[in-house]
């Protein structure tokens, strides 16, 4: 039995997963905690956010995030992907930054205008 916080809504329900009984999840309010429980211990996955250098910009890096969770064991290479990645300013919310991340087909995009 692992147990773990919910971290899909702030509530925060504290969660405790069976692995020996397929993963089964007591003490969350929702399904989606349901789900979280499952997913953390099987694959667990994060949505990542960083930043890249923009050129042109009124800043000097653009924030960034994984367009979808990433499996979390591919977090750190992700993110080094980014040390050789520069933009040019305009760049528009939503614009992808870095295309298909590690084969995964998720990508980093930019998470505001700039
Ligand atoms: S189980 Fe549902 S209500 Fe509880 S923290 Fe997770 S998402 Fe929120």
């Amino acid at each position: 039995m692992t147990e773990l916080i919910c971290i899909v809504c702030p509530r925060g329900c504290h969660l405790k997963v069976d692995e020996e009984n397929g993963y089964a999840v007591t003490g969350n309010t929702c399904k989606r905690g349901e789900e979280y429980g499952k997913k953390e211990l099987t694959n667990p996955t994060r949505v990542v956010p960083s930043t890249v250098k923009i050129k042109g910009g009124i800043h000097r890096r653009l924030p960034v995030k994984t367009s979808k969770p990433i499996p979390k064991d591919l977090i750190f290479k992700a993110m080094k992907l980014l040390d050789t990645v520069e933009v040019t300013s305009p760049v528009k919310r939503g614009d992808v930054v870095y295309k298909d991340i590690l084969g995964t087909g998720i990508d980093f995009i930019a998470t505001r205008d700039m």
